[in-house]
């Protein structure tokens, strides 16, 4: 029946943090478009699939250059939309992807060629196992705005060369990011229905899962990451989840405090504290506490915020008014426990909406929000420990384990420390970089998600691992087939006694026993 109702199409918008200007108004995918989206990923793929995996290889290379060329428009256009200064633009955004694609250039080629899988078993000896690495078919990116390029394109560029074709669904805020992306991806080599943005919001999201897809990487907040596990696990669809983070940094009684504290500055505040690996938490041996709270503070103020396009610019604006709230919140919540404001702790409402001064915390407790719910703001929240066991102690205590990190001058201590860290990731004498180090696996522990992206695990997330197992003697029945009978049950007790046997004698005696076993009649 005819309606004159008409259904709005719902609409994202790109808006400019830091002076709220809109850049771009999107119309959000609507289901039927998600659904022949994702048709035309499952039609293009097969052929995707059965190029060579050196010409897919050679589609990243093309896009690593193309990319090297056009870094500054790319990394300008990141800063435009997300707020982050250029400089980061260009480290933690498009040398993280020059990175990624330089380890699949090196690396895809063996990591996904068929695995030999000798036997140890002397029953199974007669075949020839091999690990075959197969493209799950259609991947779908769903992605965040706080890295809107390196985040989507280190998934992306790992599922296309193990010959999957991908559907991305960028972050409602960053769509523009995204598209230049696919822009660069198209220029590179790959066909327009192997790599799709949808640009939507969560709904978008929801529809891409609910559709004929075959494996999801997540990447965004643990809320949605639960929502989603749910609507995945009602259809048994594969996920990575990376989801949220509230990384604990320890400072040891030996640590150096000026490189400590610089290290604790630049990561609580870079991109604006909007970074799943911030260091969320600070703890610091009594000893140090108060030496490094200083130069944390000097340090802090030395910081310069303000337009994201100014070259001497160090923090620029957060994403938008609601994830400011939260900080606030976190602030005023701590402070009215008792912490104490050392530096910060408020907006800059004459650089725009969305400024949030660097602010410094002492004497924050596990009691108070800022140390248990993820901020993701540029707040560094400081609390003293007397001993390596409590600051452990402290550390674990979080529903989150993504990163962490430990500061010393002695590495083994540190590394004994980090192996009890519950946690993805730890490093130990500095934050953050692990995202850049392409060989490293990147995803967390408990609340912070499922499965793992970037290097060698990353890959292999992106293909479905199948056994092939070939008989070398078809022309023979195998030993265990019917045809059973009493005979037959003290020649496979001496076989494996034979097998498995301490005691030589035993194993000749088990030996003797199972002879003629090859030759028993079978059915
Ligand atoms: P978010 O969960 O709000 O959104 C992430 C993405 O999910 C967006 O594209 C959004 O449109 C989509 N989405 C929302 N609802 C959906 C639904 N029901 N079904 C499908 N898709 C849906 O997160 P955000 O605010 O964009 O990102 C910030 C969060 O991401 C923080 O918690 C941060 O720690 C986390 N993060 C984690 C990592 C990591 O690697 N572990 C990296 C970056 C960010």
């Amino acid at each position: 029946m005819a309606t004159n109702l008409q259904i709005a199409a719902r609409k994202v918008s790109s808006i400019n943090p830091a002076r709220g200007e809109v850049l771009r108004e999107f119309e959000c995918a609507s289901e039927c478009e998600v659904q022949a989206a994702v048709e035309r990923a499952r039609a293009a793929q097969p052929a995707w699939a059965a190029i060579d995996v050196r010409t897919r290889i050679a589609v990243l290379r093309e896009f690593q250059r193309r990319l090297l060329e056009k870094k500054s428009e790319i990394a300008e256009a990141i800063t435009r939309e997300a707020g982050k200064p250029v400089a980061e633009a260009l480290t933690t955004e498009v040398l993280v992807v020059l990175d990624a694609a330089r380890f699949l250039i090196e690396n895809a080629y063996h990591l996904l060629r068929d695995e030999p899988l000798p036997h140890g078993s002397l029953a199974t000896k007669l075949k020839r196992g091999q690990l075959v690495r197969e493209p799950y078919g259609v991947v779908v990116i769903i992605s965040p705005w706080n890295y809107p390029f390196s985040i989507p394109t280190t998934e992306t560029l790992a599922a296309l060369v193990a010959g999957n074709a991908v559907v991305l669904k960028p972050s409602e805020f960053t769509s523009m990011v995204a598209l230049e992306l696919q822009s660069l991806l198209r220029s590179a080599g790959v066909l327009r229905d192997v790599f799709q943005v949808l640009v939507g919001d969560g709904a978008t999201g929801a529809a891409l899962i609910h559709s004929k897809i075959d494996k999801l990487v997540f990447t965004g907040s643990v809320a949605t990451g639960k929502r989603i596990a749910v609507a995945a696990a009602e259809r048994l669809l594969p996920v990575v989840l990376e989801l949220g983070g509230k990384d604990p940094m320890l400072v040891l009684d030996d640590a150096d405090v000026d490189v400590a504290s610089s290290a604790a500055v630049w990561g609580a505040f870079m991109n604006a504290g909007q970074t799943c690996l911030s260091v969320e938490r600070c703890y610091v041996h009594r000893s140090l506490y108060e030496k490094f709270l200083s130069a944390c503070v000097e340090k802090t103020n030395k910081l310069r915020v303000g337009n994201e396009f100014d070259p001497d610019t160090d923090v620029g604006p957060m994403i938008h008014e609601r994830q400011l709230q939260i900080v606030e919140l976190h602030v005023e919540d701590a402070v009215a426990r008792g912490a104490r404001l050392l530096a910060g702790g408020m907006r800059i409402r004459e650089l725009g909406n969305n400024f949030y001064k660097p602010t410094v915390l002492a004497d924050v407790t596990h009691e108070m929000r800022i140390m248990g719910e993820e901020t993701f703001g540029p707040v560094l929240p400081v609390m003293a420990f007397d001993s390596d066991e409590e600051a452990l102690r402290f550390a674990n205590d979080s529903e989150f384990g993504l990163a962490a990190s430990v500061w010393t001058r002695d590495n083994a201590r540190g590394e004994r420390l980090a192996r009890q860290i519950h946690a993805g990731t730890v490093m130990v004498n500095d934050v953050v970089s692990c995202f850049g180090i392409s060989e490293a696996p990147h995803g967390g522990v408990k609340s912070s998600g499922v499965g793992r992206t970037h290097g060698r695990f990353g890959l292999e997330e992106m293909v479905r691992l199948k056994y092939l197992d070939v008989d070398l003697m078809p022309g023979m029945k195998r030993v265990w087939w019917y045809g059973y009978g009493a005979a037959f049950a003290r020649q496979m007790e001496g076989f494996l006694d034979f097998q498995f046997a301490r005691g030589l004698g035993t194993r000749v005696r088990g030996a003797l026993r199972s002879a003629g076993i090859m030759a028993r009649k079978k059915l």
